[in-house]
């Protein structure tokens, strides 16, 4: 090994040490950043060391400095892309102007007093994908900065990332005394509701949570020991004879990689500076999927997918299964903010904590959405850049029908406010009101109101609503939930206590719907390009009939004595209906010959949220006791649109021509067919569709609670002959929706949505 590295080697750790002591010592953040640039110039022999933090509006705010003006650390400000400081925020990456001065992009603060310095290297500051600011250093002579200089500010930025992040959960003010920015966030309602609460930034877990180590030795046992164990892992699958082709492709190239000298040469030196052996994994993650991007090779270019799927296995195994659940606590009341958000990630928080969501992204039917509006958390979508325009702990008050968020709301915002909550707390009153009285439209319909449910406290708030039955039981949520594949044992205890909370009435259990975007953190993923459309839910298990099996176990298990509804989701044909109605029947006919007890009546039916399913329904309808159109699916299959993707998500509507023709084209061939058929989507939870469902023929309905009050409010202001007529007047209407002029009909008409 040269001198050299050596020495960088051992000064580097020394940093590291002494900077490890730093973060336990009881002082405040600013004084600790003040410390820490310090100590960086110190040790490395800069002559300046500073470090800017992201605020509101992509400016970067010099925090701490040793070396420039004291009087410029809050005063000077620099937008992301100005200057070199906000060069390297904007390419997000490590960049080094040995001659910065003359460079065209710099910028001259005179506050800072900066003229002096010639070099400058700068780091951002990065925590997962999420950038918190740039930590930089300066010399007066003309410097070049050794990789090892670089590598060491690499992992103090990474230091002073998980001081940030850490801090946002410990005190509900600033990270560092800088003025609040107000600021009104317009973006899309997703699930409507009011809510107050500090802002706490979602961050996905691969990224390190504990950086420094003392024992670099024993860093590079347990990394060698995962690597060995991912190795043997990954061979054991290989061994596999149903592992073939492109699956087998993919964990040979993992295997390779857990060979590699290269890679392997470059975590030990990363442990050696001085990190925990997932904070090396992660630093040299991203450097060497930069690399290889830079490749032209396009067999080289396709496998970066699969080394950082394989880095991310090496850090899950690094920090245990435990650890990857553990998400950092909550304030009372949060408001979280997200790019984007998957249900697991949502359930692996402490729920009743979070009052509020922002998202960068999100649509109406995507799964956490579902999963939120059954937790009654209003959600608004569509901010743009929300993660970097809000700060850890920032006020946020959310008024998610309209669509806005305020930031920090002054104290006119706050009062307007105020009066929105109490309209809203009357309106919830008008519909608690409302709780006992049937679900009966003008002209004397009466519709059967059902709820969503498959999460606990789904179930918990059900004793002030009233409801006649679970129209649909989403078994994957109680999955998601959970740490490990639940057995029959666990499961049947699962559906049996869904049985007694919801006092006798009838449930409609749907087998796994996961794929997708559910997923369950401890099953094996695919990676498949279109995973809404490929190998999910019924699909999925019929294939791993073992897992089918043990789920129709535990339902008949579970309502030994009652009437057991059991339904399929994502059927595609009559056949792969039927396959899976007599895997239920074979169940069935096991425990009866094991002497078990069985349920005292069973129905089967499907889903319909396949359009091809829809030219079959004759020949279906002959086979099932009763069908429920899930209209999330539905849509985005007929429409050809990702239910999940921002771009496309409002393009087309429930409400339209096409969807409204297809769900009465279902309705009236189930009527004829005297088959039960309901609406379980998204649709059915919204006052004005959940009417023109009624109109088209529809009397099921089966929606989040939260909806069950404004739904039933509508019903009873509605008459439904008129509605009927006014519909198939506008059915070939040529519009892409129905909705504004049902809008207005629906107010013309003072019914209540
Ligand atoms: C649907 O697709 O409409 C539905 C109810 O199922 P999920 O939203 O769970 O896919
Ligand atoms: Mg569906």
């Amino acid at each position: 090994m040269e001198r050299k590295y050596l020495k960088a080697l051992v000064s580097g750790r020394e940093v590291l040490k002494s900077l490890r002591a730093l973060m336990t010592q009881d002082i405040s953040p600013q004084e600790r950043l003040n410390q820490i640039v310090a100590l960086v110039a110190d040790r490395l022999g800069m002559d300046v060391c500073s470090c800017y933090i992201m605020r509101p509006g992509d400016m970067l705010e010099l925090c701490a400095t040793k070396g420039l003006d004291q009087k410029a650390v809050h005063e000077t400000f620099l937008r992301v892309g100005e200057g070199l400081v906000g060069e390297i925020a904007l390419q997000r990456k490590s960049l080094i102007f040995e001659d910065a001065w003359n460079h065209p992009s710099f910028v001259h603060k005179p506050e800072t007093k900066e003229k002096a310095f010639k070099s400058l290297m700068g780091v951002p500051v990065l925590r997962g994908s999420h950038l918190l600011g740039v930590l930089t250093v300066q010399t007066r002579q003309v410097e070049s900065f050794p990789p090892e200089t670089a590598e060491l500010l690499e992992t103090v930025a990474m230091l002073v990332a998980e001081m940030l992040f850490a801090h946002q959960f410990q005190s509900p003010a600033r990270t560092l005394e800088v003025p609040t920015l107000s600021r009104r966030l317009e973006g899309v309602c997703l699930i409507d509701g009011i809510a107050v609460g500090r802002a706490v930034i979602h961050q996905r877990m691969h990224s390190t949570s504990s950086v420094a180590a003392d024992d670099p030795q024993r860093e590079v046992k347990k990394l060698k020991l995962a690597l060995k164990q991912i190795g043997r892992e990954v061979s054991r699958i290989l061994a596999n004879p149903r592992i073939t082709g492109d699956q087998a492709a993919i964990f040979e190239t993992y295997l390779m990689f857990t060979r590699d000298q290269g890679w392997i040469d470059k975590m030990v030196r990363a442990i050696e500076s001085g990190l925990t052996a997932e904070a090396a994994v992660e630093r040299v993650k991203e450097d060497i999927a930069a690399r290889m991007e830079k490749i032209s090779d396009p067999y080289i270019k396709e496998r970066i997918h699969d080394f950082k799927d394989l880095a991310a296995r090496l850090i899950r195994h690094l920090r245990g299964k435990s650890l990857l659940k553990k998400r950092p606590k909550l304030p009372k009341n949060t408001i979280l903010t997200a790019r984007s958000l998957g249900p697991a990630e949502l359930l692996d928080y402490d729920i009743s904590k979070i009052k509020g969501i922002l998202l960068e992204e999100g649509s109406q039917t995507m799964h956490v959405v579902i999963v939120a509006r059954a937790l009654n958390i209003p959600i608004v979508s569509g901010l743009k850049d929300v993660c970097q325009i809000v700060m850890p702990g920032d006020v946020i008050a959310l008024d998610a029908g309209a669509g806005v968020a305020y930031l920090n709301p002054s104290d006119d915002v706050s009062d307007e406010f105020l009066a929105k909550q109490q309209q809203h707390r009357r309106r919830q009153a008008r519909y608690t009101q409302m709780k006992d009285l049937p679900a009966q439209t003008l002209d004397g319909t009466l519709m059967s109101l059902n709820i969503n449910a498959g999460l606990t406290p789904d179930f918990s708030s059900l004793k002030n609503i009233s409801f006649d039955g679970v129209g649909l039981y989403r078994t994957e949520l109680p999955f998601m939930a959970a740490e490990r594949l639940p057995d029959v044992r666990a499961q049947t205890d699962i559906y049996r206590r869904a049985i007694l909370q919801t006092g006798g009435k009838p449930i409609v259990f749907r087998t796994l719907d996961i794929g997708s975007d559910k997923v369950l953190p401890y099953f094996q993923q695919t990676n498949e390009e279109n995973p809404a459309m490929g190998w999910r839910s019924i699909r999925m298990t019929l294939d791993r009939r073992i897992l089918l099996r043990g789920q129709l176990k535990a339902f008949i298990r579970a309502s030994a004595g009652k009437e057991l509804n059991v339904m399929f989701p994502m059927v595609t044909s009559v056949s792969e209906f039927l396959e899976a109605k007599q895997t239920f029947f074979k169940e069935l006919e096991r425990e009866r010959s094991r002497g078990n007890a069985l349920p005292k009546a069973v129905h089967v039916g499907t889903m319909l949220e396949v359009p091809a399913l829809l030219f079959q329904l004759d020949d279906l309808l002959k086979h099932v006791d009763f069908v429920s159109v899930g209209t999330n699916d539905l849509s985005q299959f007929l429409f050809a649109t990702d239910r999940g993707n921002p771009l496309i998500w409002n393009r087309y509507d429930s409400l339209s021509p096409a969807m409204l023709k297809t769900l009465k084209f279902i309705t009236d061939k189930c009527r004829a067919a005297g088959v039960k058929c309901s609406v379980c989507g998204e649709m059915a939870g919204k006052p004005l569709d959940a009417i023109v469902l009624a109109a088209l023929g529809y009397r099921s309905l089966s929606m989040n609670p939260a909806s069950l009050g404004a739904v039933k409010a509508a019903l009873r202001t509605v008459d439904l002959t008129d509605l009927n007529q006014f519909l198939l007047y506008h059915l070939s209407d040529e519009t892409v929706s129905l909705r504004a002029l049902l809008t207005s009909w629906a107010r013309d008409h003072a019914v209540f949505i």
